[in-house]
C-alpha cells in the first residue's frame, strides 16, 4: 500500500465513493474536456490530436503499437483521465494477431448451448483484457430477417427467445465477475433496435417497424440483457417512422431508460451524429445534430470528429447547456472508476498475453465450438465415412475397409482466412494485420481431411471453381464520410481447365467433398447480396461433379444460408459450416469421417430461392394459401432442423395437470425420447407454444424453451419440460404484452416443422398482463 498523496485531488483517491470522485472530477473539467469525454474516435487517425486537443474519452480500432502511444498521450493531459479502449471482438479477439478466432455468432448459435457461448465469451474476455482492450462491441441481438442482408452472420439467427438465451450468456461471459475482475470487459448489446428489419436486405435502410412489432419480437432480447446488467448498448443505423435511432426518444428514453430502468452507457453507431447531417439530412449542421443526440440520451458518440466543434457551438448557440453533458460524462466516468482505470489503466500485460492469447486451452474450446456449430442437413447414409470413433496413435480415424480415395474440391476447401468469416484478421476493418491470422493456427477442410482420414486413404485436392474478382466502384473509392467504399464484386466465369482438373480427380475418387460458399467480399456492412446463390463458377462445379457419377458431399462453408443449384439434390450429404473459425477444418473432417456426432440445429431457416424472403418460421398467421404460383413457400431447411448419425424418437408427450393455469404457474410436461440408433445423440428438444385463438393476429408458434439431452445408443428416457405461463404471451393491439385466457398447444420435437412436432393442449384461466406499455 502506498500512502495517499495528500495533495492529490479527491477524484484520484480510490478510498472515496465513486459518486464523490465523479462529482469532483466533473467540477474540474472544462466544457471542452466534457465534450471530448463523450467522444470515441478511430485510433488509426491522428491520435495525438484526438487525445491532446479533442480530449477524447475513448478510442477504437487501436493497433497494439498505437495503444502504447495512446497511454503516453494520456499522461500528458491535464487531468489524466484514462481512455476506454474499445474493439469489435465479435467472435474472439478479432484483430489481435494470433488470438483465438471462434466460429461466427451465427455458427455458434447452431449449438443452442448457452453454457458453451458463455465459456467462449469468457475465453475471449481473458484474451482481450490481457491486451489492454476494455470494451467489446458484442454481442449482436438483431433478429435475422431478410437473408440477403450482409450482417446475418453476426446475429444469433431468427428467433427472439434463442437470441435472448445466447446473448445473455455471452454478456455474462464477457463481464465475468464484474468490472473489478481484471479479466472482465464491457459487453455491448447491439444494434438497438430494429436495424435488421431492412428493405430488400439493403444495409441500414429504413426499418419499417411499428412499435407493436418492436415490442413483440425485436425488443425482448434487449430488455433481457438490459435488466441483467449488460453495461453498454449500441445503436444501429436505421430510421423508423422517419426518426433516426440516434434521436428516437421513445426507444432511448421511454423504453430503455424509462420502462426498463437501464442505467448503463449508450453509444451511437459509427458516425450516427454526422449521418444525421450529411446522409439522412434531418439536421442542418453539426451543432443541431450534436444537441439532438445529447438530448436524446446518447452518452458516447462514435467516430464523429465534428461532434467536438458541433457540441461547443450548440452550447454557444443556446441549443444545449454544459449541464446537459453531465449525465453522459458521468456515466462514462463511472465505467472508468469502476474498472479502476485511474489506479491501473489496464495496459497490455505481456506475460498474460503470452499465457492466454491463442492458448492451447482456448484452442480446445474453439474446437468444441466449431464441432457444435456444424449442422448436418442432408444425409442418405453415406456419412459417417468410418463406422467407429476410435483413432490411431496419430489421431486418425480407423477403418477395416479397403482404402478409399477422397477428392476434396472447391474454392473454399483450403481458404484459411475466408473460413474465419467477417470481423477477423484481414476482413477489412483493421489495417494492421493485412495478411490475417497465422496460417498455422487455422485448419482448413483440406488440412482436416489430410490429417484425419484413416492411414492408407488418399486425399487429392483441386479448386475446381472460382468465386469472384473485384473492380473499383466507379462512384469513387470513399463514401462522403471518408469510409472506404467496397469494390464491386464481379462473379468469375467458369474456367474450363480449372473445372476439368477437379472433375478428373472426382472421377478417379470414391467420394468427392465439395467445399463451396461465400467470401468476405459478399459479407458484412454495405455488402448485402441481391441473390442467395453461390457466386462464380461454383454451381458449375457442383453440376459437373454430379454428372461424373461419383458420390459427393457438399460442405457449405457460408456466412449465412445460401441457395444451392438443382444438381445439389444429388448430393449424398450436406453440411453447413457457418464461418467455423480456426478449428473449422478439423471439425468438418471429424464430422464427415464420424469421429464426432453431428449435433447442430439451425438457428435460421434456409430459403429455396431468394424470392421467398423472408423465410423465418414464426410468421404471422393469415394469408391466401401457402405457396407462390411458381414455388412453395416452405423453406429448404427450417429453423431447428439438423440431423444426427442416429435417430431419436419422440413419444408420449403429456402436459401434467394442464387445466386452467394462472399467473406464476408453469406449464409442466413430459416427453419420452428414445435413441433408436447405434450412435450417441445430443438432442436439442425444442418447445414451441401455439396460442389457438388470439385477440390480434400472431405467430402460429413460437419457441419458448429448449433442452439439450444426451442419450446413449438404445437409451430411452422421460424428459421433463417446463415453461412459465408468463412466456405464453402475445402483444395486443395497444402494445401491451399479456397472456390471454384460453386454449394453447405445447409443441415438442426436434425442429420447428409441424410434421415432426408432438402436440398437447393446456389452458390458461384468466388473462395476465406481463408488462404494461
Ligand atoms: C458497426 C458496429 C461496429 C462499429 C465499430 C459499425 O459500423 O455497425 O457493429 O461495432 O462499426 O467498428
Amino acid at each position: 500500500m502506498t500512502t495517499p498523496d495528500i495533495a492529490a485531488p479527491p477524484y484520484l483517491d480510490a478510498s472515496l465513493p465513486v459518486a464523490d470522485r465523479i462529482a469532483d472530477l466533473l467540477g474540474r473539467m472544462t466544457v471542452e474536456e466534457k465534450v471530448g469525454q463523450m467522444m470515441q474516435l478511430d485510433a488509426r487517425e491522428d491520435l495525438d490530436d484526438q487525445v491532446l486537443r479533442q480530449h477524447v474519452g475513448s478510442i477504437l480500432h487501436t493497433s497494439p503499437e498505437r495503444l502504447e502511444r495512446a497511454h503516453e498521450l494520456v499522461s500528458q493531459t491535464r487531468l489524466r483521465i484514462p481512455l476506454l479502449v474499445g474493439e469489435d471482438c465479435i467472435h474472439g479477439h478479432s484483430f489481435f494477431e494470433g488470438a483465438t478466432i471462434f466460429p461466427t455468432q451465427l455458427g455458434m448459435a447452431a449449438s443452442w448451448d448457452s453454457d458453451l457461448l458463455e465459456r467462449v465469451a469468457r475465453a475471449t474476455a481473458v484474451e482481450v483484457a490481457a491486451t489492454g482492450v476494455h470494451w467489446t462491441f458484442s454481442p449482436v441481438l438483431c433478429i435475422a430477417r431478410d437473408l440477403r442482408w450482409g450482417r446475418v452472420d453476426e446475429t444469433f439467427g431468427e428467433d427472439p427467445f434463442l437470441i435472448g438465451e445466447l446473448a445473455s450468456a455471452m454478456v455474462r461471459g464477457y463481464q465475468g465477475d464484474g468490472l473489478t475482475d481484471d479479466t472482465a470487459i464491457l459487453a455491448t448489446a447491439k444494434h438497438f433496435a430494429g436495424y435488421s428489419e431492412t428493405q430488400g436486405g439493403r444495409d441500414a435502410s429504413e426499418a419499417d417497424l411499428s412499435r407493436r412489432k418492436l415490442r413483440s419480437w425485436f425488443l425482448p432480447p434487449f430488455e433481457r440483457v438490459a435488466k441483467e446488467g449488460c453495461r453498454t448498448f449500441m445503436l444501429g443505423y436505421q430510421s423508423t417512422d422517419g426518426v433516426p435511432i440516434t434521436v428516437n426518444d421513445w426507444l432511448l428514453g421511454d423504453v430503455l431508460r424509462g420502462e426498463w430502468g437501464y442505467t448503463g452507457t449508450l453509444i451511437t453507431d459509427w458516425d450516427n451524429v454526422g449521418r444525421m447531417v450529411w446522409e439522412q439530412k434531418v439536421q442542418p449542421d453539426y451543432a443541431h445534430a450534436a444537441a439532438a443526440a445529447v438530448k436524446a440520451g446518447n452518452d458516447m458518440v462514435m467516430t464523429t470528429p465534428g461532434f467536438f466543434r458541433g457540441a461547443l457551438d450548440a452550447i454557444e448557440m443556446g441549443l444545449l447547456t454544459e449541464a446537459d453533458l453531465d449525465p453522459a460524462v458521468s456515466r462514462i466516468l463511472l465505467l472508468k472508476f469502476e474498472f479502476g482505470l485511474f489506479e491501473n489503466p489496464r495496459r497490455p500485460d505481456a506475460a498474460r498475453v503470452a499465457a492466454t492469447v491463442g492458448s492451447a486451452e482456448h484452442a480446445a474450446l474453439n474446437l468444441e465450438a466449431a464441432r457444435r456449430s456444424l449442422v448436418l442437413l442432408e444425409n442418405d447414409g453415406i456419412l459417417p465415412l468410418v463406422p467407429g470413433t476410435d483413432r490411431d496413435a496419430d489421431g486418425r480415424a480407423m477403418s477395416d475397409a479397403s482404402p478409399r480415395r477422397i477428392a476434396v474440391l472447391g474454392p473454399l476447401a483450403d481458404d484459411a482466412q475466408t473460413q474465419l468469416g467477417d470481423w477477423a484478421g484481414s476482413s477489412g476493418q483493421a489495417d494492421w494485420i493485412p495478411d490475417g491470422h497465422p496460417r498455422e493456427m487455422i485448419t482448413t477442410v483440406l488440412d482436416g481431411l489430410r490429417d484425419l482420414v484413416p492411414a492408407g486413404w488418399e486425399v487429392e485436392h483441386a479448386r475446381g471453381a472460382d468465386i469472384l474478382t473485384l473492380e473499383d466502384d466507379p462512384a469513387g473509392a470513399f463514401f462522403p464520410d471518408g469510409q472506404p467504399r467496397p469494390p464491386i464484386v464481379v462473379p468469375c466465369e467458369t474456367d474450363a481447365g480449372v473445372l476439368a482438373e477437379a472433375v478428373a480427380i472426382a472421377e478417379r475418387s470414391d467420394l468427392a467433398v465439395i467445399v463451396v460458399g461465400d467470401r468476405i467480399e459478399l459479407v458484412g456492412e454495405g455488402r448485402s447480396t441481391a441473390t442467395l446463390e453461390l457466386v462464380g463458377s461454383q454451381n458449375a462445379l457442383i453440376d459437373a461433379v454430379a454428372a461424373s457419377g461419383t458420390p459427393f458431399v457438399i460442405v457449405l462453408l457460408a456466412s449465412k444460408p445460401l441457395v444451392l443449384p438443382r444438381s445439389a439434390a444429388q448430393a449424398s450429404a450436406l453440411v453447413w459450416a457457418a464461418s467455423p473459425g480456426m478449428a473449422g477444418g478439423t471439425a468438418v473432417a471429424e464430422l464427415v469421417l464420424g469421429l464426432i456426432e453431428p449435433t447442430g440445429r439451425l438457428p435460421i431457416s434456409f430459403a429455396r430461392h431468394a424470392g421467398q424472403q423472408p423465410t423465418y418460421y414464426n410468421q404471422i398467421r393469415g394469408q391466401h394459401g401457402n405457396r407462390y404460383a411458381d414455388l412453395t413457400q416452405s423453406p429448404a431447411h427450417a429453423f431447428g432442423d439438423g440431423l444426427s448419425y442416429t435417430s431419436v424418437e419422440y413419444t408420449d408427450l403429456a402436459v401434467i395437470g394442464g387445466g386452467d393455469l394462472r399467473l406464476g404457474d408453469a406449464v409442466r410436461a413430459e416427453v419420452r425420447l428414445t435413441n433408436a440408433g447405434p450412435r450417441p445423440a445430443r438432442e436439442v428438444v425444442q418447445l414451441y407454444v401455439r396460442d389457438q385463438v388470439t385477440s390480434v393476429s400472431w405467430a402460429d408458434k413460437e419457441l419458448k424453451g429448449f433442452r439439450v439431452v444426451d442419450l446413449a445408443p438404445g437409451e430411452s428416457r422421460v424428459v421433463e419440460l417446463e415453461i412459465a405461463v408468463a412466456e405464453c404471451s402475445i402483444v395486443d393491439a395497444a402494445g401491451v404484452r399479456l397472456v390471454e385466457a384460453g386454449a394453447f398447444d405445447l409443441l415438442v420435437g426436434p425442429s420447428s416443422r409441424d410434421e415432426v412436432l408432438l402436440s398437447a393442449p393446456f389452458s390458461v384461466a384468466a388473462a395476465i398482463a406481463v408488462e404494461a406499455a
